[in-house]
């Protein structure tokens, strides 16, 4: 894979388009967490620095009509953008139309220009090549900087990269390469953590995953569909008695490839599922009639820990047990701080991604002791499942071109 790296390029004078992701949390209008805007305005403040006149297009929800709705409107943004920066940021209350492309040539070296949600026009998420024309006319190079909406071929990450001059901005060279690095040519042995809820919203995660790794510790609810297809009681735990057959498959996988699979041997079983439950210990083979497997146990957490003592690749997604009601996040939380003690330590290169894997090693309080994590949901998962994410092999395809 050859992508260019507008990190790289001669930016002086150059109007670069570049997709974002300022979808930032809010509440009544107000933004309640700046961080992507932060991390955002970081790799471009350098590019600023070196003369680049900025013309940023980004999402913002999921309007249903074209219809301005202010709540909608990236406008809002303006302000924490500007800060973030350094530089004061226009904007276009259109994304495309002749009064964007004047302001678009109106910047001079330096200066930034905020365009309107891209979602209130019906050709982002068509893909449709028209407003991907239209859009192409507000730049000089196009710069994809939003990993978390690779997984979708939207106008403003698949389309218009093929119109322009493409390269990839900083978060997402970022990204790409610590991906590439934990999985494409992973430090062995390397091992994965898979938990969650469901074995079915993660099959091809996994069937990817014990093929090219060393090791895979399975966890959540997704293990108790494996004690199941092996035999064991559930009582009321959450299981999938239809994915028997994707179970044994996985496992096939697994052995022909040489990777071993770990389930928790024992676990945390409860008759109440609410935060001070009362937890009792037992073998993974005897959970009560009455009760809920909810956590892995100490005994199997001892040895998932084991696992990760030889590791110097460990990729994370998902958590161990229903780790937002404790007593219930045990086993997730020690075995995150496991791996972020041995990435600290320098032995292992640890990635984690996910909506509640970012919650998970939040509550362990590890985010910033791992390697690399990734808020980008749909777009991490699609990738650990190996698959081409459409804005990425965009960009490929553009940087012959560029
Ligand atoms: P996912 O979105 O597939 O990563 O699943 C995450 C969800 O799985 C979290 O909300 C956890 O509470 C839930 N979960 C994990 N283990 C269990 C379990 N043993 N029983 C019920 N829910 C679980």
């Amino acid at each position: 894979m050859s992508i260019a790296r507008i990190s790289d390029m001669d930016v002086a004078g150059k109007r670069l388009l570049v997709r974002a992701d300022l979808n930032v949390p809010t509440e009544g209008g107000r933004i309640t967490d700046t961080t992507r805007i932060d991390r955002f305005a970081e790799g471009m403040r350098p590019l600023l620095a070196r003369g680049a006149r900025l013309v940023i297009l980004t999402h913002f929800g999921r309007p249903e009509s074209n219809e301005l709705d202010s709540s909608y409107s990236v406008d809002k943004f303006r302000p924490a953008l500007a800060e973030a920066l350094g530089v004061p940021v226009r904007f276009s209350d259109v994304c495309a139309d002749e009064s964007a492309v004047i302001l678009s040539h109106q910047l001079a070296n330096g200066e930034a220009l905020l365009c309107e949600n891209l979602r209130l026009n019906p050709g982002e998420t068509a893909n449709d090549p028209g407003f991907a024309a239209q859009l192409a006319r507000l730049g000089d190079i196009f710069v994809n900087d939003a990993f978390s909406c690779a997984h979708r071929a939207h106008a403003s990450t698949e389309a218009l990269a093929r119109l322009l001059p493409a390269a990839a901005g900083p978060l997402l060279v970022e990204e790409l390469d610590a991906l590439g690095t934990a999985l494409d040519a992973p430090r062995r042995p390397s091992v994965a953590i898979v938990g969650g809820a469901k074995v079915s919203s993660k099959i091809a995660v996994l069937k990817n995953l014990v093929q090219r790794l060393d090791a895979v510790i399975i966890g959540g609810g997704m293990a108790n569909t494996f004690l199941f297809a092996d035999g064991a009681p559930m009582g009321k735990s959450l299981h999938e008695p239809d994915q028997i057959a994707t179970v044994r498959e996985i496992r096939r996988l697994a052995e022909t490839s040489g990777c071993a699979l770990h389930l928790p041997q024992e676990v945390v079983v409860a008759r109440e599922f609410r935060a001070g439950a009362d937890g009792l210990i037992t073998d993974a083979f005897a959970c009560p009639p009455d009760a809920m497997i909810l956590d892995a146990g100490p005994e199997a957490l001892t040895a998932f820990q084991s696992v990760l003592d030889g590791a110097r690749t460990i990729l994370w997604n998902g958590p161990l047990g229903a780790f937002e009601v404790p007593p219930f996040d045990v086993a997730t939380v020690e075995l995150a701080r496991s791996a972020a003690a041995r990435t600290r330590q320098g032995h292992a290169v640890s990635v984690a991604g996910g909506g509640d894997t970012v919650a998970a090693l939040n509550t362990a309080g590890v985010t910033q002791d791992f390697t690399y994590v990734s808020t980008a949901g749909g777009a991490f998962l699609e990738w650990l499942e190996g698959r081409t994410l459409p804005g990425i092999a965009a960009l490929n395809g553009a940087a012959a071109a560029a």
